[in-house]
């Protein structure tokens, strides 16, 4: 079976598998550079990380970033956008930049939208006029913000919707928006153009799209809708049931996931990239990502705190002064978060560092082919006891030939 796959604006090449779960590591050449998988993608919603500038989220180690279509369609818009040469130049942002099809936000922002045949309509949010999002015209806008990677405009739905016709009418409607994407894409040159895979939670369903997408053949695959509420236990059968099925040689990326455990369970079970906004949604409540969870650096308990965020890191707040880092400790954290934007602006730096970071680690655990060992020290970290580990993941670990317990 072939581990490499390539296409006019991707090269995907797998360098490692584990030897017992479905790990794996690769390299996702796009047209801003190459990509070492598996990665997690900040998102930076209207085009700029929030807290972070374009060169401080190239120090983090970020080469592939997420904007969202549905705010840069918004402000500046298509013609701005068409004028200053798309959203690289808007931000000046030299990496890879992948983009939603703007369906999903729409869906969960505006509460009249409604999803027809043709596509979703909404009302603006600036004047109510009525407005639809069509596939192409999704197609259309990405096209002029030049992202690297290009997201199918889908029909969505909770994971945890019990109406399982209108569940099998969605899957079969981002089949159709699918080839619908494939038709209006104007630019496969220059970018990539990823189906993403519907079905909720009834693997049946799953595969069957993932059979009828893998044939269209898109450079790259999304497993679409999860992280919508439903129990981790299905959501790790979903994913597991979809990497089973899908080409091995091409990347997959799993959206909306982005807590550390969920990542590295996820990563065993056979997926290359994620993305999600928590680790800098977080970050504004003054939530540090660690090695030893979340910690919540308003606490009190951090008043006098002088050590760093994480002992362990080496992103520019925790690095010592003497390292050329800022040396910032929590209890300085705890004295700006909850008033001023720079407790914010730190931490995000700091978290965003966190799981690129962790995606580094994992990326090597791969590669020495030791993921199982990595695994076990991982959880035995967070957790101390193993039997304290959720149960969904001791589960889905073990189903990979990695017992938690034993
Ligand atoms: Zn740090």
């Amino acid at each position: 079976m072939s581990t490499s796959s390539q296409s006019a604006a991707l090269k995907f090449e797998i360098v490692a598998k584990c030897s017992t779960t479905k790990a794996r590591a690769s390299i996702l050449t796009l047209p801003h550079g190459p990509v070492s998988l598996p990665i997690f993608q900040p998102v930076a919603t209207q085009a700029s990380l929030k807290g972070l500038t374009p060169t401080q989220l190239a120090e983090t180690g970020c080469n592939l970033c997420l904007n969202n279509t549905y705010h840069l369609g918004l402000k500046p818009g298509q013609e701005t956008l068409e004028k200053v040469g798309g959203a690289h130049a808007l931000q000046g942002w030299k990496g890879n930049i992948l983009t939603d099809s703007g369906g999903f936000q729409m869906v969960s922002l505006l509460k009249l939208a409604k999803v027809t045949e043709e596509g979703v309509r909404f009302l603006s949010p600036h004047d109510g006029t009525p407005m639809l999002l069509t596939p192409e015209h999704s197609i259309s806008l990405q096209n002029t913000i030049g992202s690297d990677i290009i997201m199918q405009l889908d029909d969505v739905i909770a994971t945890t919707s019990p109406d399982a016709e209108r569940m099998e009418e969605a899957m079969e409607r981002s089949i159709r928006w699918l080839d619908r994407c494939i038709a209006a894409h104007k630019r496969p040159e220059k970018q990539n153009l990823f189906c993403i895979i519907q079905g909720g939670l009834d693997l049946e369903m799953r595969k069957v799209c993932c059979k009828e997408m893998a044939k269209r053949d898109t450079p790259g695959i999304a497993i679409g809708g999860l992280s919508g509420g439903e129990d981790k236990m299905s959501y790790c059968q979903v994913v597991s049931a979809c990497t089973d099925l899908l080409p091995p040689n091409k990347p997959r990326y799993v959206m909306g996931v982005g807590y550390p455990e969920d990542l590295i369970v996820s990563i065993a079970l056979g997926a290359d990239m994620f993305d999600c906004v928590w680790p800098t949604r977080t970050a504004r409540f003054g939530n540090a990502v660690t090695s030893t969870g979340t910690l919540n650096l308003r606490h009190a308990s951090f008043a006098n705190d002088t050590g760093p965020i994480d002992a362990d890191c080496a992103c520019t707040c925790c690095r010592p002064e003497e390292e050329g880092g800022l040396g910032i400790t929590r209890a300085y954290i705890y004295h700006v978060a909850s008033k001023e934007t720079a407790g914010a602006h730190l931490l995000t730096m700091h978290n965003v560092h966190y799981l690129l970071s962790l995606m580094g680690k994992v990326r090597a655990a791969i590669t020495e082919d030791r993921y199982p060992e990595f695994l076990r020290a991982y959880f035995r970290r967070a957790y101390g006891d193993m039997a304290r580990v959720p149960t969904w993941a001791l589960t889905a670990l073990k189903e990979v030939g990695v017992d938690l317990l034993a």
